[in-house]
Order: structure tokens, then sequence, then C-alpha cells
């Protein structure tokens, strides 16, 4: 009895080397606990675009640690396999584990937040209106297969002229309205600190001030709120942002509305500062921060603006999207400039078929 049991003993200990000895390198240095199906991620962000805004998102997002998994899409298919490529092999300094990509739009699914920067950009000295048409042409293909992908998504457009865009794709997503934002103003606030900022020697988040409107030409500075520490700046010079002020803080603004036109002159395009602006939007949205940004969404009703238009006001971001807007206190001047913005869109918009 004890001679046959140490037989089969040896028996299975020979059978184990023999196994072992047929195992992979994995298999032998890594025991499964685990074998069922993995969960879908639960933050996942996808950017459509891989030209020189998407890719300034894409690594934007990546550098804050927003996403378990980043997904690419564009219709280049050597360029979008070279990006995502060069992405993986950082992925020893990132601390998102997946990054895929592809042209096909089932490589979104599951996404929390798709940011849209597909199509067209300003040449020197082209206005961002002017590339409408083909910008919505292009949004037709590319905004129902987000929804179809990720019917719970929010997405946030980039695109120009991106408030036009913005309307063109809630109408085209059947989504509600709090879901689809456009960046907006939130570029051309942060401008617009950095250039006041400079001038008063604080750092860019001590100077409080909002541009509002359209992103863009008619973009609407916000003198009567601009304060540093809760200082009103208007209480110190009642004529700041007029053109009687001998100071020329208006000055500022019109730097706001040039720098695209002049970064593009200088280098080609613009990417950095909306891949970093964009990347702020997708944490108050990932991480429900309930933060205050200015990015486009749908105002009408607000301040007696009558039409389906998107325009930037400061909105409250949180998981759903835009949670709320704020009601800010505008100076009879500013609300006829926003009105104009409004105007001047809904001229546009009215025109566009098939949405
Ligand atoms: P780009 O030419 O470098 O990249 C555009 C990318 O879109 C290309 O890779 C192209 O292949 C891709 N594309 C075109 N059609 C597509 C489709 N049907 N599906 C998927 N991908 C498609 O341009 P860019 O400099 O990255 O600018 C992108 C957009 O962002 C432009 O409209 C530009 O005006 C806008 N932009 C907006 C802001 C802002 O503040 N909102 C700032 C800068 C640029």
């Amino acid at each position: 009895m004890l001679v046959s049991c140490w037989c089969l003993y040896l028996g299975a200990q020979s059978l184990y080397r023999h196994v072992l000895s047929m195992a992979s390198v994995v298999q032998k240095l890594i025991t499964p606990l685990f074998s069922g199906t993995l969960e879908p991620p639960r933050n996942k962000v996808t950017v459509v675009g891989v030209g020189q805004v998407g890719m300034a998102c894409a690594v934007s997002v990546l550098l804050r640690d927003l996403a378990d998994e980043l997904a690419l899409v564009d219709v280049v298919e050597d360029k979008l396999k070279g990006e995502m490529m060069d992405l993986q092999h950082g992925s020893l300094f990132l601390k998102t584990p997946k990054i895929v990509s592809g042209k096909d739009y089932s490589v979104t699914a599951n996404s929390r937040v798709v940011v849209v920067t597909a199509g067209v950009r300003q040449q020197e000295g082209e206005s961002r209106l002017n590339l409408v048409q083909r910008n919505v042409n292009i949004f037709k293909h590319i905004i129902p297969q987000i929804v179809r992908y990720s019917p719970n998504c929010i997405l946030i457009v980039v695109s120009n002229p991106v408030d036009v865009l913005t309307y063109v794709t809630w109408k085209l997503s059947g989504l509600p309205k709090h879901r689809v934002i456009g960046s907006g103003t939130n570029l051309d606030s942060a401008r617009f600190r950095y250039l006041m900022a400079e001038r008063m020697g604080i750092h860019p988040s001590s100077f409080n001030g909002w541009i509002l409107g359209e992103h863009g030409d008619s973009s609407v500075p916000v003198w009567s709120g601009a304060n540093v520490a809760g200082v009103s700046l208007q209480k110190l010079n009642p004529d700041i942002g007029k053109d009687t002020d001998k100071e020329n803080w208006k000055e500022t603004h019109k730097k706001v509305v040039d720098s695209a036109y002049e970064v593009i002159r200088l280098k080609g395009y613009t990417n950095w500062a909306i891949g970093l602006s964009v990347a702020d939007l997708t944490e108050s949205l990932m991480k429900n921060l309930n933060r205050v940004h200015p990015v486009s969404t749908m105002v009408k009703g607000m301040y007696g603006i009558g039409d389906e238009v998107y325009l930037s006001l400061p909105c409250v971001l949180n998981s759903a999207g835009v949670g709320s807007v704020v009601n800010m206190t505008l100076t009879g001047d500013e609300i006829s400039q926003l009105k104009k913005s409004a105007d001047m869109l809904w001229q546009i918009q009215k025109d566009l078929k098939d949405l």
C-alpha cells in the first residue's frame, strides 16, 4: 500500500514537472486568480481627430491621469496608428493602461467624454466662421457614430467655428443639451487671464476675468467682473475696457482676439493652450468637480436671446455635463454685445441643412 502511494506521488511529481516544462514564461511566472471577462472601462476618453489640436488634447489628458483608457480616431490610418504607437511607447511614464485607435468607431465604445477636434483649420488670415460648411459635412459622419457606441457620453466640441459646430453636434447627436459642450471661450479667457496677469505681475489664476459669447472675433470681455482678490478693477478705473481709458486696458482683449491669428501666422496652427484647456474641462467632468468654466452652451432664453444658439457663459461642469449656468450681473452694453454674437451665429446656423 505504502509503496503504491509512493509510486503515485512520484508519477504526479514527474507529470507536474512535465506540465511545467511545457508552460510558457508567463504561465510559469503568473498564477491567475480571476478568469472572468473584464468590466468595461470606467473613465474612457476618446479624441476624434489626431491633428495638432487632437494630439495636444490627448497628451494633456494623459499627463493629468484622467483616463483609464484613451481612444483615438481619424480617417488618415497611418498617422493614426503612428500617433497611437508613439503614445503607447510612453506608457512607462503614464497611468493610462490602455491606448487604442481605429478608423472604426467601435474603438470608442463606452467613452465617458469624447473630444471632437476633427476637421479643417484656419489658414493664415482666414476667419473661423469661414470653415463652417466643410466641418458641418465632416460632423455629419462623425457624430452619429460616436453616439452609437457611447450613448451616455459627454461631448466636448473643439473644431471651429466651435459655437456653430456645437449646435450642429447637439442637433446631430440627439443628446440632451447639458451633455453637448463647446470648448468656447475657455481658451479666450485663459489667454485674457494670462495677458492681464502678465501686466500686473501676478499668476493668471489670481486674476479673475471672463471672456464670454462667441469664441473668436466677437467675444465679450466682462470688464465689470474683472478683479484681483475681490478688488474690482472697474472700481479702481471706471473707464477700464472703454475707448476713453487712458491706460488702454482694452488692448488686452484685442490681443486675445488677435492671438490665434498671430500664432497661426508664426507656427501654422495653435495647439498647446487649447489642449491644456480641454484637459482642464475634462477633469471637471470626469471628477464631478462642479467647477465653473466659460464654455459654450445652449443659451436660448438667457439674456433675452431668442434663438437656439450656443455661446459661452460661466457653466458649472460636473459628471452630468453642464450642471447649471451662473447668471452674471452683466452691464447693458455687455448684454447687447452677447445678443449681437447670438444674432450673427443664428444668421449662419439658420441656413444649415439636414441637421
Ligand atoms: P489638423 O489639420 O492638424 O487636424 C485635423 C484632423 O482631423 C486631421 O488629422 C484629419 O485627418 C482629421 N479629420 C478630418 N476629417 C475627419 C473625419 N471625418 N473623421 C475623423 N478625423 C478627421 O487641424 P488642427 O490644427 O488639429 O485643428 C483641428 C480643429 O480645431 C480646427 O477646426 C481648428 O480650427 C480647431 N481649433 C479650435 C480651437 C478652439 O479654441 N476651439 C483652437 C485651435 C484649433
